[in-house]
């Protein structure tokens, strides 16, 4: 499952960013996902809350920011967000909001990423 492998990403990459800060607990991480990364956020979310159970990330908030996509459109040269139909979540269609070209190129959405992580460290 696509999610599943995805959301196991992110917690290593969390986890492993906590360890190096010596935190001894996750408070919120803050995952950007862009819309062309074909990835349901409600998803990612249940499963993080599952994986980190035995972590130190287990009372952490995850939370989901979406990218819009954009694009760059070989016919006009438009560059920037572009018009997307979600109606199959796995299978979006992307045109240029332009000329209404398809495909086109997907320059930002793609992505899955941990944007930002808080953590908790012992008092010194
Ligand atoms: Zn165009």
């Amino acid at each position: 499952m696509h999610e599943l492998s995805m959301a196991d990403g992110i917690l290593k990459a969390v986890l492993e960013n906590a360890e190096k800060n010596e935190a001894n607990e996750v408070i919120e991480v803050t995952i950007q996902i862009g819309k062309m990364a074909l990835i349901n956020p409600e998803q990612i979310k249940f499963m993080l809350d599952i994986l980190s159970e035995d972590t130190i990330a287990n009372k952490a908030k995850f939370l989901i920011e979406e990218i819009p996509v954009e694009i760059n459109c070989s016919k006009c040269g438009f560059e920037g967000k572009a018009d997307i139909d979600e109606t199959d979540h796995y299978n979006p269609i992307v045109e240029c909001p332009e000329c209404g070209n398809m495909p086109v190129a997907i320059i930002n959405g793609k992505d899955c990423t941990v944007k930002n992580i808080v953590i908790e460290k012992d008092d010194e």
